[in-house]
């Protein structure tokens, strides 16, 4: 405050810069600290992982789930990956959050089954910044061997941005493990379908903004039944997010979309709500 006074008490043809530079500082301090708060959640292994199911729309079946990092801290409440996940990213600890959240999602699929429960897949959100990771081919074959995973029951869920990143040699090596890679958000990147034919990809995802308003708007409609297309060509797996309601999955479903996830079926839930939520469609 001291600072501010000081600065107000210049010349006024300052002062735009003044607003802009206390504005820039309150972002800094915030993603500072989130940032510290965030390392010591990580530390302390204080994240969780809850788990959307995705269902088989032909067979009406559980096809798997997409695990979701979880953040609740003491004093700044419930933090959204959608905010976590790029400070992660930033300050260098996606590594380590991410390898965490692939470990934790194979351990918890490894004990469903276990508990006998039929879970064919879990999905596991990737960042661009992990996939440069030259040891990340390696770990992943490590949590698959250390719980006995089949590689396939693994998908990596990554973005556009990702597959444009010019060295496809960690998605090569992530494929020849016989774990699948889905495109997550699909259609709003800076799409160049060329990438579809070059990278080994199973599944498309088509992002929940073409979703939502598919009953209302008929240019999103359109939209998305041309990536069904898309992936009925070439053979891919196409997933639906963020489906709510009965409208939305009629549509879907007179389109041979092929799964759906979102709050119509589930929302994301802690692995034992999930357990329950599995024991109960019996
Ligand atoms: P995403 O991978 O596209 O995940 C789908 C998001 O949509 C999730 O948000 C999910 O809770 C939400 N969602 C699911 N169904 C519905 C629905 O019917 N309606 C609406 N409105 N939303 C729905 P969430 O969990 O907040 O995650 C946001 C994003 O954060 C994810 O988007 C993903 O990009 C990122 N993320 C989350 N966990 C991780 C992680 O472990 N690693 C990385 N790298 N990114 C993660
Ligand atoms: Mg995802
Ligand atoms: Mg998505
Ligand atoms: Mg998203």
């Amino acid at each position: 405050y001291a600072d501010m006074a000081m600065h107000q008490s210049k010349s006024a043809g300052r002062s735009n810069y003044r607003f802009f530079s206390r504005e820039l500082n309150a972002s800094i301090q915030q993603s500072v600290v989130l940032e510290h708060a965030l390392r010591r959640a990580i530390a302390d292994h204080r994240l969780s992982v809850y788990y959307q199911p995705k269902i088989d729309l032909r067979h009406g079946t559980v096809y798997g789930v997409e695990a979701l990092a979880r953040w609740y801290d003491p004093e700044l409440g419930v933090v959204s990956p959608v905010r976590f996940i790029p400070v992660a990213e930033d300050c260098g600890l996606i590594g380590e959050l991410g390898n965490w959240v692939l470990d934790e999602a194979c351990r918890q699929l490894a004990q469903w089954r276990a508990d006998g429960l039929d879970v064919p897949s879990v999905a596991v959100n990737v960042s661009a910044r992990q996939l440069v990771q030259k040891d990340l081919p390696e770990t992943i074959a490590q949590i698959l061997q250390c719980y006995a995973l089949e590689p396939s029951s693994l998908i990596l869920e990554i973005t556009e941005s990702s597959m444009i990143q010019d060295d496809a040699q960690p998605l090569k090596a992530i494929h020849e493990l016989g774990v699948k890679l889905a495109v997550d958000d699909f259609g709003t990147g800076y799409s160049s379908l060329s990438y579809l034919k070059r990278f080994p990809v199973h599944e498309l995802k088509l992002d929940q903004s073409f979703v939502h308003h598919l009953a209302s708007n008929k240019d999103d409609r359109e939209l998305a039944s041309a990536v069904i297309n898309i992936g009925r060509a070439l053979h891919l797996t196409v997933v639906a997010e963020g489906v709510e309601n009965q409208d939305q999955l009629s549509f879907l479903h007179a389109q041979h979309c092929d799964v759906v996830q979102g709050y119509y079926y589930s929302p994301p839930l802690s692995a034992h709500d999930f357990h329950n939520w599995m024991l109960a469609r019996r």
